[in-house]
C-alpha cells in the first residue's frame, strides 16, 4: 500500500496553545498561601535533619527526604540573590510598569531563596545583597501574587 507521506515533503508548522490550569495548592501550600493573605506572614519550613529553613515550604527535604514538619515565621525583608530587569513591554508577560525587575530573593530566617517581581526601584539601589522587603497587595486572594513585588529599602548585606 502506497503512503502519501514517502513522496511528499513533510512540512511542520510552529504553533502555540494556551493551556489555563487549576490545580489544589496542597496542605502544606494552602497554609502558607492562607498565612500571606491573612496575617501577611510569610512561612516556612524547617528540615528536623539537616536544618535548612525552606522558603517556599516544602513538605519533605529534598536534599535528606525527612519531613518537614516544623513551620517557622520568616522575615518580611530578606537579600537579593539575583536579578534581572525587564525593560521591554511583552503583552502577556508585563506585569508590573515598566522597568520592573525578577529577583530571588531570600527572606530573614529562610535558607533558599524564591523568585518573585521587584518594583519601586532605582536601578543603581539594585545588586546582588541588597535588602529588600514585600510590598503587600490591597485585596488578597489566597496565590503568591498577594505579594505584588519586593522594593528595595537601601541597606546592602
Ligand atoms: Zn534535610
Amino acid at each position: 500500500m502506497d503512503d502519501w507521506r514517502e513522496k511528499q515533503e513533510l512540512l511542520v508548522m510552529d504553533g502555540r496553545i494556551k493551556v489555563p490550569y487549576r490545580w489544589f495548592a496542597g496542605e502544606v501550600g494552602t497554609r502558607y498561601l492562607e498565612s500571606l493573605r491573612d496575617q501577611g506572614v510569610f512561612l516556612g519550613t524547617r528540615c528536623p535533619q539537616c536544618g535548612i529553613v525552606y522558603h517556599i515550604p516544602r513538605r519533605n527535604c529534598p536534599d535528606c527526604f525527612e519531613e518537614c514538619s516544623e513551620w517557622v515565621e520568616l522575615g518580611r525583608e530578606g537579600t537579593l540573590e539575583s536579578y534581572t530587569v525587564v525593560r521591554k513591554h511583552h503583552p502577556q508577560l508585563s506585569v508590573l510598569p515598566l522597568p520592573y525587575g525578577y529577583g530571588i530573593i531570600k527572606l530573614d530566617g529562610a535558607d533558599t531563596g524564591f523568585l518573585h517581581l521587584i518594583g519601586e526601584f532605582d536601578e543603581e539601589d539594585l545588586a546582588v545583597g541588597a535588602r529588600v522587603e514585600a510590598v503587600f497587595s490591597d485585596a488578597r486572594e489566597g496565590n503568591i501574587l498577594d505579594v505584588k513585588y519586593f522594593r528595595p529599602t537601601g541597606g546592602v548585606e
